[in-house]
């Protein structure tokens, strides 16, 4: 619409000030975290939350990558088969989702090997990606090194960067409970509120991309296996898409070389790839004063607050 607009404005060649440019396209990938499912229980049950996120990537022409932990699938569900069937990439997110900064490495691989199993026996072909559950990538440098190198090397993944973080986990927890508690002016809020934070949280990393490499880079987006992308990943699509979105898959938007630079970030906790190439003071700006709007907002006492069990 904003490009018929334009043309009609050159067309009629007359002084017409027009309002709005198209929005600048980007490439981001979509991947979805924590499959088969995370936080409370959709009303539609497990099964039928899936699909309905199935059915609105392939209705937006997503070729979407999931990361599972296979020790949450019930293969009874037949839940994988139906991402895989509707042409989405099963990824590997480590069996128990273990967290590496409390597991012995040999243990926590011992679970990539299980999942790498369930899944390639589903798909009868190697897994290209992993990753890391909560983003974490090791204690220690020595200890990130030693993994990253069974992990890329003797299991022969590319490990599956995040560009843009966000909060989408803690909304999707609120909106979750609440959606439980049927406490619907509630749930729109949150709804509302989770489509100002993920484009907001795309508008960050690209300046910061900007910032540190004087160019916007090709995004990974963070999303999980929950209640509120059941309901709202349709909106947060239809919004990126006006937003000047191109949905390309994770081994696409992996193929910018920003992927292949080095880690300096030495810290053991789990934040965007652009913060790890070149960690700096105030990179974490937007995500501290989201997350502190999310708990002012819709935390515990918060005005208006609700309750839940
Ligand atoms: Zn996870």
């Amino acid at each position: 619409m904003r490009a018929l607009a334009l043309s009609s404005a050159l067309l009629l060649g007359g002084c017409v000030a027009v309002a709005s440019e198209p929005p600048s396209p980007y490439d981001i990938a979509i991947t979805i975290d924590d499959l088969t499912w995370v936080g409370p229980t959709h009303p539609k049950g497990e099964v039928a939350a899936n699909h309905a996120m199935i059915h609105t990537l392939v209705a937006h022409g997503v070729p979407a990558t999931v990361f599972v932990n296979c020790d949450r699938v019930d293969p009874s569900l037949g839940i994988l088969e139906a991402w895989r069937d509707a042409g989405m990439e099963l990824a590997n997110h480590q069996a128990a989702h273990d967290d590496l900064n409390k597991t012995p490495p040999p243990a926590w691989l011992e679970g990539v090997r299980r999942c790498d199993t369930l899944l390639r026996g589903l798909t009868g072909a190697p897994i290209a990606h992993f990753r890391y559950p909560y983003l974490y990538n090791g204690p220690s440098p020595a200890v990130r090194d030693q993994v990253l190198a069974e992990l890329t090397g003797t299991l022969g993944y590319a490990i599956g960067r995040v560009s843009v973080d966000n909060h989408e986990w803690k909304i999707a927890d609120y909106y979750g409970q609440a959606v439980v508690a049927g406490d619907q002016p509630r749930a729109e809020a949150l709804a509302d509120y989770y489509l100002e934070h993920m484009l907001a949280g795309v508008d960050n990393y690209q300046a910061v991309a900007q910032r540190k490499l004087g160019r916007d880079i090709d995004h990974v987006l963070l999303l999980h296996a929950n209640s509120l992308n059941t309901d709202q990943l349709d909106r947060l699509l239809t919004a990126l898409e006006a937003d000047g979105a191109r949905f390309v898959s994770l081994g696409q938007a992996l193929k910018d070389p920003v992927y292949a630079l080095p880690q300096a970030y030495e810290g053991k906790w789990g934040y965007s790839w652009l913060y790890r190439i070149a960690p700096l003071d105030d990179d974490r700006a937007w995500d501290d004063a989201s997350w502190q709007e999310i708990e002012a907002r819709f935390g515990e006492g918060a005005p208006g607050a609700t309750a839940h069990p």
